[in-house]
C-alpha cells in the first residue's frame, strides 16, 4: 500500500452516492506534506515526458497542481468554471457536468495561456465518470496543444472515467485506484 492509500484508509469517509470525502487532507483542509509527496510521485511517473505546462480545473485541482508544478518547474493554468451563458472573447471553452453537484458548468481558459506548442500534463484530484477530464481534453484540443499525460490523485476505478480516458490513448497515472467502497460499512478496497 502506498502513502496515499494509507491516508485514504485512515482519513477518507465513504458517503452515499459513490462519494469519497477527503476533506480533512485533500480538498478542504490541505496536508501540504502529502501534496509534496503527490507532486514528487507524479514527477517520477511522468519523468520521461517533456512537460512545459500543467492544466487543472478549479477548485480542488489547483492546490495539487501548484505543488506538483514545483517538481516539474512549470507554470499552472486552471480552467475556470463560469455560470454565464454568453461568454465570448479570446477563450477556449467546454461544458462539464459536475459529478458532485449534478449541474453543468462552462469551463473556460483564456487563449493567451495555452499555445499550440505547449506540452501539457493534466492534473485533477478525482477521476470518476470522466466529465471534468473530457472538458480539459477538449480545451487543449481547441488550442492545438499536445497532451503528454494525465495525473490523478484518486481514481474511482468502479466508475467509467478511467476506462474512457485510457481508451483515448493517453497515459493516465492515478496514485490510488479504488476498486470498491461501501457507504454502509465504510470499507474501501484498492485495485
Ligand atoms: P468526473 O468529472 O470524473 O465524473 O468527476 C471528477 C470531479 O468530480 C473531480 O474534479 C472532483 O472534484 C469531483 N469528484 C468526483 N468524485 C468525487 C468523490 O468521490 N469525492 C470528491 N470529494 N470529489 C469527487
Amino acid at each position: 500500500m502506498n502513502f496515499l492509500e494509507e491516508r485514504i484508509l485512515k482519513d477518507g469517509v465513504v458517503k452515499e452516492g459513490n462519494v469519497l470525502k477527503v476533506d480533512s487532507f485533500l480538498n478542504h483542509q490541505i496536508d501540504i506534506r502529502l501534496f509534496e509527496q503527490i507532486g514528487e510521485e507524479l514527477k517520477k511517473r511522468f519523468s520521461e515526458k517533456k512537460i512545459n505546462k500543467i492544466l487543472t480545473i478549479e477548485a480542488s485541482g489547483i492546490g495539487i497542481a501548484v505543488i506538483a508544478a514545483r517538481y516539474f518547474d512549470v507554470p499552472v493554468v486552471f480552467a475556470k468554471k463560469s455560470k454565464s451563458k454568453n461568454i465570448s472573447g479570446d477563450i477556449y471553452q467546454a461544458e462539464v457536468k459536475s459529478f458532485t453537484h449534478n449541474e453543468i458548468n462552462k469551463v473556460i481558459v483564456s487563449q493567451q495561456f495555452i499555445n499550440p506548442d505547449d506540452k501539457i500534463l493534466i492534473i485533477d484530484d478525482f477521476l470518476a465518470k470522466g466529465y471534468a477530464m473530457k472538458g480539459l481534453i477538449e480545451i487543449i484540443e481547441q488550442a492545438g496543444a499536445s497532451i503528454e499525460g494525465i495525473g490523478i490523485v484518486i481514481e474511482k476505478g468502479f466508475q467509467e472515467g478511467g476506462k474512457i480516458i485510457r481508451e483515448y490513448g493517453y497515459k493516465v497515472e492515478s496514485l490510488a485506484i479504488l476498486k470498491s467502497m461501501n457507504a454502509e460499512t465504510g470499507e474501501i478496497i484498492f485495485k
